[in-house]
């Protein structure tokens, strides 16, 4: 903390919504401001600054940081109210137009909230600063350290894949990443400040290397060397870029966990084809039985988009009918969205947002079943757990390697250590297993 920072002892309160990646990059932007000698407020506290950290993936995105600014407005009516992240790349001008909004930065700017401030004046207006993101080459590290047990680290930004449905890239530019040294130094500093698990997250997290001319596969075998107890989760990544190799190589791994998380976005061909994915429903369920082979105990989490442009109710019922076929363990399903600047919308045929819902419904059924399923079959089986600092009406929790979360009664000796234990039963509100 540089002693004569204009900050010092100034409050700020952050408010980040969206995905892992935007999490890791609130927490360095945090750092740098406590480095600086900002404090974040106490509850009830009034705070100088306020930070949101948004997301554009989905209209209702929009409309919970729409919420989310007129809430800190009226809790700290006298702070300066920054605004950034991927909606504030999209959107600069709509957000500018919100009561108490004072400061709008770009995706680039987001690191420089400091310089920002400082040479803020007390204009009526909000100030934009938002530049042309597509030529954006720079990779900003991050890593969230909020929970003393599991470490988001930021390894890859950015996407050059143009999914017809999606404005990512035009909101986080192009695929771009630090070398496999200065990530593997990023994941020792977080196994120095106590990390016993890293969940590596990026946008195209597979596409890990394309500014630096390296390989995702070589980062994974990198930080697999590494000698310490520790372990990786990959946060998702696309089935085109999942090797065989890759698969082989995690069932045997020291530290990479069996836990996949992979978008398929629907289950059927031709739909498949409408949204420009890298390829189609054999090829993924090819995947899954070479995950399933190598490791029949992994957990397996899949990504669906329902009521696309497109989707008839035959391609529907085609989808959920491979869907249903698939051995894996839950759905994330996501209500297709019409985004500005994607070439989705050039598409006629448009499905009804009630039957958008029905069908939403119809696969969050079928993910409970797969869920319930998956987590029967382990009942009884011995694992290790990493026991969480959260703990509720004197109950802890912890996860599994394969994602099970389990619960037991809360012991403060056990916080961020990993045990070996019997999974039992069911507990009351089936929202973990027990442990013997
Ligand atoms: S891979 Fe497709 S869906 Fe994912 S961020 Fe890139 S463009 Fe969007």
């Amino acid at each position: 903390m540089t002693d004569n920072s204009v900050f010092n002892n100034k409050k700020v309160v952050f408010h980040t919504l969206g995905c892992k990646l935007n999490f890791a990059e609130t927490s360095a932007i945090g750092k740098q401001l406590s480095d600086e000698g900002f404090f974040k407020v106490r509850p009830g506290e009034q705070a100088d600054v306020c930070i949101i950290n948004t997301c554009s993936v989905t209209d209702t995105a929009d409309h919970k940081c729409r919420q989310a600014i007129n809430r800190l407005n009226r809790q700290h009516p006298n702070a300066i109210m920054v605004v950034t992240g991927c909606y504030a790349q999209l959107k600069p001008e709509e957000i500018s137009m919100i009561a108490g909004v004072d400061l709008v930065l770009g995706a680039n700017e987001k690191f420089s909230i400091l310089d920002h401030l400082q040479n803020l004046d007390n204009n009526q207006n909000a100030v934009v600063h938002r530049s042309e993101i597509a030529a954006t080459h720079d990779f900003k590290p991050s890593c969230s350290r909020d929970d003393r047990t599991r470490f988001f680290l930021k390894v890859q930004d950015g996407c050059d894949y143009h999914c017809t449905y999606c404005t990512i890239p035009l909101a986080r530019g192009k695929s771009r990443n630090a070398s496999i040294d200065e990530t593997v130094k990023m994941a020792q500093q977080a196994i120095a400040e106590g990390a016993k698990e890293i969940v590596l997250t990026g946008i195209n997290t597979g596409d890990f290397g394309k500014s630096t001319g390296e390989k995702f596969f070589d980062l994974v075998k990198a930080l697999d060397a590494l000698p310490d107890e520790i372990r990786f989760r990959i946060s998702s990544i696309e089935p085109n870029l999942l090797t065989d190799d890759m698969i082989a190589y995690v069932a045997q791994s020291k530290h990479f966990m069996p836990h996949f998380h992979i978008p398929l976005q629907s289950g059927s061909n031709e739909v498949l084809q409408l949204m420009k994915r890298r390829y189609n429903k054999e090829m993924f369920a090819n995947k899954i039985e070479s995950i399933k082979t190598a490791m029949p105990e992994a957990f397996i989490g899949v990504d669906v988009i329902v009521g696309v442009k497109g989707e008839t109710d035959e391609l529907f019922a085609n989808a959920l009918e491979f869907i249903s076929s698939l051995d894996i363990s839950q759905l994330h399903v996501f209500s297709y969205s019409e985004r500005a600047g994607t070439t989705m919308l050039e598409i006629e045929h448009t499905v009804s947002n009630t039957e958008r819902k029905r069908r939403s419904d119809v696969l969050h059924a079928l993910s409970d079943k797969m869920t319930k399923a998956f987590y029967q079959n382990q009942i009884g089986k011995t694992a290790n757990v990493l026991w969480e600092s959260t703990h509720k009406d004197d109950k802890m929790v912890g996860f599994t390697e394969n994602y099970v979360r389990l619960e037991r009664s809360f012991d403060k000796s056990l916080v961020n250590s990993i045990h070996t234990v019997k999974m039992g039963d069911w507990n009351q509100d089936y929202s973990a297993l027990k442990v013997e």
